[in-house]
């Protein structure tokens, strides 16, 4: 294993044992609940939007280490942001994993664009099966995105 795959390792673990913004939001929010049934993870998300920002988020599930990790580490990434970058943070998640999301690749330097520590994820791609893991908050996130945007 490489010093990176390790460095990526550790981030992952450290994610899934110490879950950030874990909990359930009280006051106005939109929900939207997830599931991955080849994995049997399951996930949950609390969003607060003031003026089209995400002004605070909480998650709950229970799953692999992957879909828990990636769940925790998406938290960070888009408290404080946008409903847009919110969503541009989604496609580049899914391009970092080989998904054809039908849209190009996105600047990296683009403000809002930056993956972060979500790109100790981008090994899971070379394992097919976990990928539906790692994406599962993302497309939890985007149902909630949906909700805040009606
Ligand atoms: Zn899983």
């Amino acid at each position: 294993m490489s010093s990176l795959d390790e460095l990526y390792r550790q981030v992952i673990l450290d994610h899934y044992r110490n879950p950030r913004h874990r909990g359930v939001l009280t006051g106005p929010h939109v929900h939207a609940e997830g599931l991955n049934p080849s994995c049997g993870d399951e996930f949950s998300i609390d969003l607060k939007v003031e003026d089209g920002t995400i002004a605070d988020v909480a998650i709950q599930g229970r799953g692999c280490s992957i879909s828990q990790a990636s769940g925790s580490m998406m938290t960070e990434a888009i408290v404080g942001k946008t409903l847009h970058d919110a969503r541009l943070l989604t496609t580049n998640f899914k391009l970092m994993m080989g998904i054809d999301v039908g849209a190009d690749p996105l600047d990296p330097e683009r403000p809002g664009a930056v993956l972060g520590d979500l790109e100790a994820l981008q090994g899971v791609r070379k394992f097919p099966v976990r990928i539906k893991c790692a994406t599962l908050p993302w497309t939890t996130l985007a149902d909630a995105l949906d909700q805040a945007e009606t």
